[in-house]
């Protein structure tokens, strides 16, 4: 028998229908935003061979985002104008909710949902994936290229008479929105994102890119670089004191 959920229900069979498929994942959700632990959960079922189709419908995905997943061996990602239903399921489990994708970590939002199991639910199960399925058909696949970001390894020493001296990088991203701003290790905000962390002016909150390379990592005002470009950023600052 389908059972009824309310918010932490949903939250709870969503996290469980990524982490119990077996062979086949569908997550249908108007808004697509790759939370650190929806992606880990993801890797985890993209690492055990489950081939994965996620089916999303409002505005762009983040290069980062995009990056991400195309890290990920079997995902498809499909892009559907008009998509409102929020719906996910495994070969055996299917949650029908109001909840995005993204908010299953979250508990802020007052969600309903329904659990549809396969084998107690078989003719509901059949008809919602029938659905699905047609509108994968009508969807727009999105290819998953990673982007051609400047990496450290590729930014080349140049040769200066005797002494070699690195190439200065001069463009970094904004380690919250990833927009391209200057770089500076001492401000990696872009200005509209300053102004709201300048709100709380936690050093430490996290954010998820490198100021250096926009690759997607943990970052935070006090180390707002990632190991390796922070090691890179050390040597020219020592090249820079000569
Ligand atoms: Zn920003
Ligand atoms: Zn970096």
């Amino acid at each position: 028998m389908a059972e009824f959920l309310t918010t932490n229900g949903t939250s709870f069979h969503i996290e469980n229908i990524i982490m119990e498929a077996k062979s086949k994942l569908i997550l249908v959700s108007p808004f697509l935003q790759i939370s650190k632990t929806f992606y880990e959960r993801l890797k985890d079922a993209s690492n055990k061979n489950v081939a994965i189709k996620i089916i999303y419908g409002k505005d762009d995905l983040k290069p980062n985002e995009r990056n991400s997943l195309a890290e990920l061996k079997n995902v498809e990602l499909f892009f559907f104008q008009n998509l409102h239903a929020k719906c996910y399921f495994n070969e055996n489990k299917m949650v029908i909710t109001s909840m995005n994708m993204y908010e299953f970590s979250e508990k802020n939002n007052r969600e309903m949902g329904v659990l549809i199991d396969r084998h107690t639910d078989n003719l509901v199960f059949d008809k919602a994936v029938a659905e699905t399925l047609s509108i994968i058909q009508s969807a727009e696949p999105v290819p998953l290229h990673k982007s051609s970001r400047q990496t450290i390894s590729e930014v080349k020493p140049v040769t200066n008479g005797l002494k070699q001296k690195f190439q200065k990088q001069i463009r970094g991203y904004c380690i919250r929105c990833e927009e391209r701003i200057d770089y500076n290790a001492d401000k990696p905000y872009c200005p509209d994102c300053y102004a709201i962390w300048v709100q709380y002016e936690n050093p430490e909150y996290i954010e998820n890119v490198c100021h250096r390379c926009g690759e997607y990592d943990e970052t935070s005002m006090n180390k707002p670089q990632d190991s390796n470009c922070y090691k890179l950023w050390k040597k020219e600052q020592k090249q820079n004191s000569f």
